[in-house]
Parts: structure tokens; sequence; C-alpha cells
């Protein structure tokens, strides 16, 4: 028996990254991170941070074998030592686990089979994550992994809102539906906003803005709808996503445009959203260039506002009434404009933000909204890596 906590060593395995994080699920504490990136092209880059050591290098690395022998390299020599550092589990992250899983699942031949018949619903990802799952299984063979599902939180979704419109019988055969996605992050967000507020009973929104957008309807912690659908171009205006488009506009493409399917899927996914209709996909640069005039990019965020509002709105009709408004990552939690713009567009719900509160910058979950505001609206920082420990970790206990 090790006198040290338990920790958990999470993996996001990616076509051509492998991103870790060391953590301890009980008190959160990260003990040590790192990625491997562009795995399989002439240099790849690797980073290894372990306390105030952060070893940096870039070489070739042929692929997530020979990634994941790297970063057992760089725990031996940097540290921490691997053989005594108590790990119990490696907890993977896998973005699409279809109807089969609503929530962590022991890795065995049966999961892997799953993830890997779900393939043609996430091609970019679970192929990549079970190259890591492969390798890391067989490097670390004496402890458990666990697949922690991004769909899981949104397998609760009632059919109404998880069911397309669509011949019925083709839906059926092709499992077209709305799965969701982010869905590790909302269901952390909603929960720390249930545990912060000491309530079980609220009716809630969370915004998650990054680089991938995706709102969620959470009544008493049980998702009841979500932006993202059959993958995750559905939904909000996104950094390089269309978000919401109407599908005949890929009829029209072809049709007129004479695009290949390829060519509009890249078209979609990766350059569209701000980067389509700015150039930059990143919220800083696009906020930046609107504050010196820059028409485009004001365009681009009244187009991401707008789609907001209509989100909320929508969301906030299904569930009957709004109690907590919540504004996570990397845009949700920065930019406390985009909030203002968005919150002042959101007064038909009483929502009032206090001025003050909202350009606080702080790493702390918190609340942003006036006393007198009908709707709590809240900053709370989301951690995926966290939240993948403590489920993999509750999957043991
Ligand atoms: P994520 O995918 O959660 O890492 O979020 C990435 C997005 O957050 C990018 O569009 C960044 O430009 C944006 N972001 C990060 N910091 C800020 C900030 N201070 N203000 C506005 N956007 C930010």
């Amino acid at each position: 028996m090790s006198d040290l906590p338990p920790r958990v060593l999470v993996i996001n395995s990616g076509s051509s990254s492998l991103k870790y994080q060391l953590i301890e699920p009980e008190d959160g504490i990260s003990i040590a991170s790192g990625l491997v990136e562009r795995i399989g092209e002439p240099v790849s880059h690797t980073e290894h941070i372990y306390g105030d050591k952060d070893v940096a290098m870039d070489q070739p690395i042929l692929d997530h074998t020979a990634a994941l022998r790297e970063v057992l390299r760089l725990f031996n020599q940097v540290g921490p030592d691997l053989e005594t550092a108590n790990i119990i589990a490696v907890g993977h992250r896998v973005v699409q686990g279809g109807r089969y899983f609503d929530g962590p699942a022991l890795i065995d031949d049966q999961t892997r089979n799953l993830i890997d018949q779900l393939s043609p619903l996430a091609p970019l990802h679970n192929p990549a994550h079970l190259k890591g799952i492969d390798v890391a299984r067989q490097m670390l063979p004496d402890v458990p992994h666990v697949a922690v599902f991004d769909t899981a939180f949104f397998q609760t979704l009632p059919d109404a809102s998880a069911t397309y419109a669509l011949d019925k019988e083709t839906a059926d055969r092709y499992s077209i539906r709305r799965y969701g996605a982010h869905g590790t992050s909302h269901q952390y967000v909603s929960n720390r906003v249930h545990d912060l507020l000491g309530r079980k009973r609220i009716r809630q929104i969370v915004l998650h803005l990054g680089n991938g957008a995706s709102a969620s309807a959470v009544v008493n912690g049980r998702a009841i709808d979500t932006s993202m659908g059959l993958t995750p171009l559905e939904g909000l205006v996104m950094g390089t996503r269309t978000g919401d488009i109407d599908p005949a506009a890929i009829f029209h493409l072809m049709r007129v445009g004479g695009m290949k399917l390829d060519e509009i899927d890249t078209l979609f996914n990766k350059r569209s959203g701000l980067k389509g209709l700015t150039g930059d996909n990143d919220m800083r640069s696009v906020r930046a260039r609107a504050n010196a005039g820059d028409k485009e990019a004001r365009l681009a965020l009244d187009i991401m506002i707008h789609r907001l509002v209509k989100y909320v709105g929508g969301y906030a009709a299904a569930m009957g009434g709004l109690d907590v408004l919540t504004f996570t990552a990397g845009i949700g939690e920065n930019d406390a404009v985009l909030r203002q713009e968005l919150c002042d567009r959101l007064k038909i719900f009483g929502i009032k933000l206090d001025p003050v509160g909202n350009v606080l910058r702080s790493k702390d979950p918190r609340t942003i909204s006036s006393d007198d505001s009908a709707v709590r609206v809240m900053v709370v920082p989301t951690n995926e890596e966290l939240a993948i420990a403590r489920q993999t970790f509750s999957l043991l206990e």
C-alpha cells in the first residue's frame, strides 16, 4: 500500500496528438501534465510539466506507440516515477459513446469493440482514441483502463430533443440522432453549480464557449437539451465550425458549386465559424479587431450573440424558467464583454449583470449577476481532465 493518495492518469488521444495529466481525483490536484503533438510528422513537439520542471522537445515521433513510450520515458526522467506514483487507473477521453454508454466504462475487449463500432459516427475521434487506448493498455497492463464519454451526459435527453424529424427507418438504420458532445464539461460545470449553491432543484443553462462551443439545458442535474447533435458541428457559432446551417446549403454547394462532400465537410468544420467570417478563429483577435472598428469582426460577434440569444431563450422556455446561466471555457470564462453583450440582450428574463463582478478576473467559480437579477449568472471554470479522473475513480470505488 502506498502512502500517496490515489492518482489517475488521464489520456486524451487525438489523431496526431496525445495529451495527458496525472491527477489526484479526491482533492483535484494536478501532479504532472504534458502533450505530444504532430505525431507522425517530420518533427513532433513534446512537453512535460512536473512541479517547477517544464521539459519541451522537438523530435520525430513515428506513431502513438512511440508517443506513449516517450511519455513514460519523460515520467521516468523528469518525474514523478510512475512505479511509485500510486496510479490506480488510466482514464481515457472518448468522444462518441453512442447509445451504449451513459457513464464511464471499464475498458475490456467488449468496450473496445463498441468504441470501434461507433467510429463511423466520429471518424476523426474514435479511431484516434483507440490508438491511445491500445498502446496504453499494452504499456500499463497492471491498472484498469476506463473510458469516459463526451456523449454520456446527454444520454438522458428526452426523445423529443434527441430525435431529428427524419424518415424514421433511415434514422434508425444509420443511428442518426442527437448525441451531443462536450458532455463531460457540461456535467462537471452543472454539478459544480449544484454544489456551490447547495441546491438540488435548479433549471440551468450552461454555455461552454471555447474554440468548440455548445449550450446545454439541465434540469435538476439532468440534461434535457444540448446544441451539438449527431456530431459537434450543430449549434452555436464556433471557432471554425458553422454551427446551425440549412443542410440544403450542402445540396447547393454540390449542385451549383461542383464541390465534393469531403470539401464541404472541411469547409463546414474547419473553414467556417469565426474563421470563415473574419479569417481569424481566435476570439481575442476578433474582439480586438471589432474594438478597432472592423465591421467584419463586429458582424461575426453579432451573429454569435444572436445565436446564443436564441438558444438561451429556447432553452429557458423548454425548461419552463431559468434559475442559473453559467459561462465556461476559454471565451465564457475570459470574455467579459461577450458576457455583458449577451446578458444585455437577455433583459426579458430579468437578467442583470454586476458590472464590477463581471470584469473581475479570477480562476475561481463566481457569481457575476447583481443581487436583484431574476437569474443568477455564474462563471464556473471547466476542468475536463479532472472530471475524467473523478469519473474513472468513481467507477472503481
Ligand atoms: P478553449 O477552446 O476553451 O481553450 O477556448 C479557446 C478560445 O478562448 C479562443 O477563441 C480564445 O481566443 C478564447 N479566449 C481565451 N482567453 C480569452 C480572453 N481573455 N478574451 C477573449 N477570448 C479568450
